[in-house]
């Protein structure tokens, strides 16, 4: 028998969360980003969820040649752009767009155009300006130059205008609101053609009345979970990970007892407790305090103990019914990944995509 541990994941879900993105988002087309292996959920899978996309983003070249492969015909965009010369090729073998975010990127266009060009081989880039991310892109007062210098490119078809907010979420940012960016963007940006290409879910989910995109960027909205700003429930989206274990054992102690590694917890009264097939290994967080809440049976109950590789301990106090074999749902239908990441300090992202491949995924 497997050990009880598995991930589900819920494709309608996915499909449902798309259409809302793209409610959301009117006049404007929208990529599915299935970086990091779709956030977890499996890039084969991600790719049927956003089966309405009108295109793929996402990091990993290689993965990007997997979609094709697998027979995905929209664009695809690599949002970090092309990390070498060698990636022109790929780029021009399996019909990829890419950001480009930094001079040594046009130095590689310029160094391939002729034998590209001569191959009718024609991309279609995604010029980034760093509007205070601070992270990739081109300062605002370079971004007319290097959009010459790439228009000037021979195998460049069109140039998409981009940034990337960094705290969409956080409308009133004392040090750098989503207005902020955007005003730079604008003079950035000012006099040039082409699309543009802004929003993260953030800026899909709270900012889509003010901001101007061709084409938007949702990630982990299409997944369910929140960018900050409201929970995934309040925007409409539905889970699409489910992750279930069982108790695989029941201890009743006494007053005075303390549980796990550490011996962090210790009981006031007596009391019985589960253990749950679960632990870091798999993807539930290390640092998942006391009272970070599960679900047990259907009832909602807290973590105990310290998390260990391969289990993890919870209070069966409101659940007396519980019993070896018993469901828990540690995160996805009836117990949002939000609230068990902010209990961790950290945010859906990081445990969605955190899932270990030794957890058994099925769809449902
Ligand atoms: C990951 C990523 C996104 C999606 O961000 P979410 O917050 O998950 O919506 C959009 N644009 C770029 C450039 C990204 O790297």
């Amino acid at each position: 028998m497997p050990r009880p541990i598995l991930a589900t994941i819920h494709i309608e879900s996915m499909q449902h969360n798309l259409a809302l993105a793209k409610a959301r988002s009117p006049g404007a087309k929208a990529w599915g980003v299935l970086k990091a292996n779709g956030y977890g959920h499996g890039l084969e899978r991600a790719m049927r969820g956003f089966a309405d996309a009108d295109g793929l983003a996402l990091i990993e070249v290689d993965n990007a040649v997997k979609l094709r492969e697998m027979g995905w015909k929209k664009p695809i965009l690599l949002l970090e752009g092309f990390f070498g010369p060698a990636d022109l090729h790929t780029m021009a073998g399996y019909d990829l767009q890419a950001a480009v975010h930094c001079n040594a990127q046009l130095e590689w266009l310029e160094a391939v155009q002729a034998q590209l060009s001569a191959r009718g081989i024609r991309f279609d880039l995604h010029l980034k300006m760093n509007t205070g991310m601070n992270r990739l892109g081109f300062m605002p007062e370079a971004y007319a130059a290097a959009h010459a210098r790439l228009s000037a490119i021979s195998c460049v078809n069109s140039i998409t205008l981009m940034t990337h907010f960094a705290n969409a979420d956080d409308v009133d940012h004392p040090l750098l609101p989503i207005t902020e960016q955007v005003r730079r963007f604008e003079v950035g940006a000012a006099g040039l053609p082409g699309p543009r290409s802004l929003s993260n879910s953030a800026g899909v989910l709270l900012h889509h009345d003010h901001l101007k995109n061709d084409w938007v960027r949702p990630g982990i909205m299409l997944y369910g979970g929140t960018p900050g700003g409201a929970t995934a429930e309040e925007f409409g989206l539905q889970p699409t990970m489910t992750l279930t274990s069982e108790i695989i054992g029941v201890q009743d102690i006494a007053a005075g007892e303390v549980v796990g590694y550490g011996s962090r917890f210790q009981a006031e009264v007596p009391m019985r407790l589960g253990v749950v097939a679960c632990g870091y290994a798999d993807g539930y967080p290390r640092h998942a305090p006391l009272g970070t809440p599960i679900v047990v049976d259907g009832v909602r109950t807290r973590l105990i103990g310290r998390v260990s590789m391969d289990m993890l301990t919870v209070d069966l106090t409101p659940v007396p019914q519980a019993h070896i074999g018993s469901k828990v749902v540690l995160w996805g239908q009836g117990m949002p990944i939000d609230e068990v990441a902010t209990a961790a300090g950290t945010i859906g992202y990081e445990l969605m995509c955190a899932l270990a491949q030794r957890v058994p995924v099925v769809e449902g």
